[in-house]
């Protein structure tokens, strides 16, 4: 018969010691895909059927009965040490230690030791001797321990042990993340071993009692606590790869109910709370300062947005990216939250958009600058062609009566007029060439300068140019040679252009030596697979300052002070003839040394390809 009226306070303990453990493994179970949280439903259950069997054994009367309920109590007392195992290493991130190799290998000690206490009375392994004490307010059974116990003890110490480790080196060793946690989960773990030192040193103040089904009781509640109230071990082992403590970002790690489980030293800056006042707490007192931010992205899993947060200088801008963190199954398990300040960048991003939209307003009033001055340019030549056209006709009239009058003069012998009709004639026939090439400059510039290609004899444009030149060569004492080293029979290019360029040169080169010795060499090269006709105007004349060689072929440039007024000239001649050149795919090099000399070399291609593609004039000073 059961003695009620005699429970005292310790079977007490234990039956509430059962029914916490039973409660945890029915709150653990239904909440079992929580990492975890099946290993600590097995040790609720354990730990439960432990204390029950003990209350069992302690409150009933019959030897038999009391020994066949510490006899259950054992299948309790060996899982304990199995699931207090598999909960440290599932937590500790090391649940794939426990796989079809290894919980084999982990129920051979449990079932041996089971076995051994179902057979106790066949060789007394487990408990030698039973005894019946009754002279307590209970009968108690005072068990002798055997060579099964000890080996119990011992298979279950390892497994507690290596599970006690486990927890306390991984919480240790991330101070700061589990700060809150640590202290739990170590008060969890220590109760059984207090427990079970006072049983076994029978430094008990209850003799005979065991202690340790009490103290399991204890962790089961600090382990549920540590796991449903933080999901800290749920969350952690994903997000800690992800999470450098000292990154400038803002971070923070949030459970699946909007609580915080981490957060950087960045964040803690950034949101002026510590970890300490954060972990654990709702997302809500993290981003007080930034309310709208939070009724924006509360229940967001996936973000990746800028967001504004105050005004004026205080204005920040923050880069949100917010991502879901899933365990390996796929489950939701949090979010981890990401914030970069990028005040300064968009600072720098806006200064370059506002000068950019200045360059190109620029840019437009260039253009439109540009536009103008082509326009007025384009006029220019318009009116200088339109000019030139209207000067030509009456200086020609002026030409044709001029020599009409010197025919006159002549028949009626007044000689002493011929001078001052020469005069005129000479006159007339400056402005002429002065007419005739601004004409042709304002019609390249206009772009109406058209080419006529023809093939012509080379040796022949030659000899003509030669006839005209020979004269203006004895004006100054200057001696004209021709040196034709491959003379190409004939060319197709643009005859009268050829024969101005030519004639241009050669004027010039006449006109700047005195006494000297002008060569006209003529001469055919292949260059790149093309032939090319070479005129080369060389002369022992004045020369050119290397200084003003840059604007030898720039119009109405006479590179010499003293050009205009001993040479004349209008300072279109080298333009002219190099615009010309350029036209028909061709360039003008010039090389000079002042005091010495200078040689102009005239590249045209043999055939004049359409379209052509100008190339751009080099100079040398030698
Ligand atoms: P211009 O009608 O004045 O001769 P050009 O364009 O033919 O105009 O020549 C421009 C200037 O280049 C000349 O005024 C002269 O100063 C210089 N120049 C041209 N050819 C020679 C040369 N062979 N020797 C020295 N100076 C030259």
């Amino acid at each position: 018969m059961t003695q009620f009226q005699n429970i005292p306070v310790y079977v007490v303990l234990l039956a509430l010691a059962g029914s916490f453990s039973s409660a945890i493994g029915v709150f653990a179970w239904r909440r079992h895909t929580i990492t975890g949280s099946k290993p600590l439903v097995l040790l609720a259950i354990a730990v439960a059927v432990w204390s029950f069997g003990y209350v069992l054994e302690l409150v009933t009367n019959q030897f038999d009965t009391k020994l066949f309920w510490a006899k259950v109590q054992y299948f309790g007392i060996v899982t304990v040490a199995l699931a207090w195992l598999g909960f440290a290493l599932q937590v500790t991130a090391r649940g794939q230690w426990l796989n079809r190799r290894t919980i084999p290998l982990l129920l051979i000690s449990p079932i041996v030791i089971l076995l051994l206490v179902w057979t106790n009375e066949l060789h007394g392994l487990i408990w030698p001797n039973i005894t019946l004490i009754t002279d307590g307010l209970l009968p108690i059974l005072d068990f002798d321990h055997g060579l099964g116990f000890w080996a119990c003890i011992v298979y279950s110490y390892v497994g507690l042990l290596t599970g006690t480790v486990l927890l306390v080196l991984t919480f240790v060793r991330a101070p700061h993340l589990y700060r809150g946690q640590a202290s739990i989960l170590l008060l969890g773990v220590f109760p059984p071993w207090i427990g079970n030192a006072l049983y076994i040193s029978g430094l008990n103040p209850w003799s005979f009692i065991d202690l340790t089904p009490l103290g399991f009781a204890l962790s089961c509640c600090a382990m549920a606590y540590g796991i449903f109230r933080y999901r800290l071990l749920d969350v952690v082992p994903i997000a800690r790869d992800l999470v450098i403590e000292h990154m400038e970002d803002g971070v923070i790690v949030v459970d699946q109910h909007n609580r915080i489980v981490d957060l950087n030293t960045a964040a803690e800056q950034d949101l002026k709370h510590t970890a300490s006042d954060l972990i654990g707490h709702a997302i809500d007192a993290a981003f007080a300062r930034w309310p709208d931010v939070l009724e924006r992205y509360l229940h967001k899993t996936e973000v990746a947005e800028e967001f504004i947060t105050g005004v004026g200088r205080e204005q920040r801008v923050f880069d949100l990216r917010i991502s879901s963190l899933r365990d390996r199954r796929g489950r939701y398990n949090g979010r981890l939250v990401v914030w970069r300040d990028i005040t300064e960048r968009k600072r720098s991003e806006e200064a370059l958009r506002l000068q950019n939209e200045e360059l190109i307003a620029l840019h437009a009033k260039l253009s439109m600058a540009k536009e103008a001055a082509e326009t007025a340019s384009r006029a220019k030549s318009t009116f200088l062609a339109n000019m030139s056209h209207e000067l030509r006709t009456p200086l020609t009239a002026i030409l044709g009566y001029s020599q009409l009058l010197k025919i006159q003069i002549a028949k009626t012998h007044q000689t002493a007029l011929i001078p001052d009709v020469a005069a005129i004639e000479d006159a007339g026939q400056h402005l002429l060439n002065l007419v005739t090439s601004v004409l042709d400059m304002s019609k390249i510039e206009a772009g109406k300068m058209e080419l006529y290609l023809e093939t012509f004899d080379v040796p022949l444009l030659v000899e003509q140019v030669i006839a005209i030149i020979q004269p203006l060569a004895k004006q100054n004492g200057n001696t004209l040679t021709v040196q034709c080293h491959n003379l190409p029979t004939s060319m197709y290019a643009d005859m009268t252009k050829t024969r101005q360029i030519l004639f241009n040169l050669l004027s010039n080169a006449t006109k700047f030596t005195m006494q000297g010795l002008v060569t006209l060499s003529v001469d055919c090269e292949l260059r790149n697979g093309q032939e090319w006709v070479i005129f080369s105007i060389a002369d022992t004349g004045a020369g050119i300052a290397p200084d003003q060689m840059k604007h030898l072929f720039q119009e109405f440039t006479q590179v010499a002070t003293q050009t205009p007024h001993v040479y004349g000239g209008t300072g279109l001649g080298l333009a002219i003839s190099q615009r010309f050149c350029n036209m028909m795919g061709g360039e003008i090099i010039a090389v000079s040394t002042p005091g010495k000399g200078s040689t102009f070399t005239v590249c045209l291609p043999t055939t004049v390809p359409k379209p052509h593609t100008p190339l751009i004039p080099t100079e040398k000073v030698s």
